[in-house]
């Protein structure tokens, strides 16, 4: 099951941060899911409880960010919502040749550790591009 292997590439990564500051327990993770990362966020939820089971990470809450697909015309530089399933030629111009600027995202944003609400934004990525400060 696809969802349960990038749960258990989350955890991992979440237990790393909790390690790194000492934290016993871990309260929330968030992450960003893109609308055509092929992740179902309700298979992913429960996949994570499972994988959290016995980890520091059991009973923290997994919070998922859906990011809308969007698709840039490299022609004219439109920018439009490829939809479900995507259609990524552009409503303007017609032109074949767009890059798909957001939607595949599959990333942890931050974890939310008990101490003083500390929050440590980042750390790595199953897999996926960072969209973040991109202008
Ligand atoms: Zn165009």
């Amino acid at each position: 099951m696809h969802e349960l292997s990038i749960a258990a590439a989350v955890v991992e990564s979440a237990q790393d941060t909790a390690r790194r500051h000492g934290a016993s327990s871990v309260e929330a993770v968030r992450l960003r899911v893109g609308e055509l990362s092929g992740v179902v966020a309700d298979a992913l939820r429960f996949s994570f409880e499972v994988v959290t089971e016995g980890t520091v990470l059991a009973g923290a809450e997994l919070v998922v960010e859906e990011v809308p697909a969007r698709a840039r015309c490299t022609a004219c530089a439109l920018e439009f919502a490829p939809g479900t399933p995507p259609r990524l030629w552009c409503p303007e111009c017609g032109e074949g040749a767009t890059e798909l600027v957001a939607g595949r995202e599959l990333e942890i944003v931050d974890v939310t550790l008990p101490l003083a609400g500390a929050s440590c934004r980042g750390g790595s990525a199953p897999q996926g591009e960072r969209q973040e400060g991109a202008a």
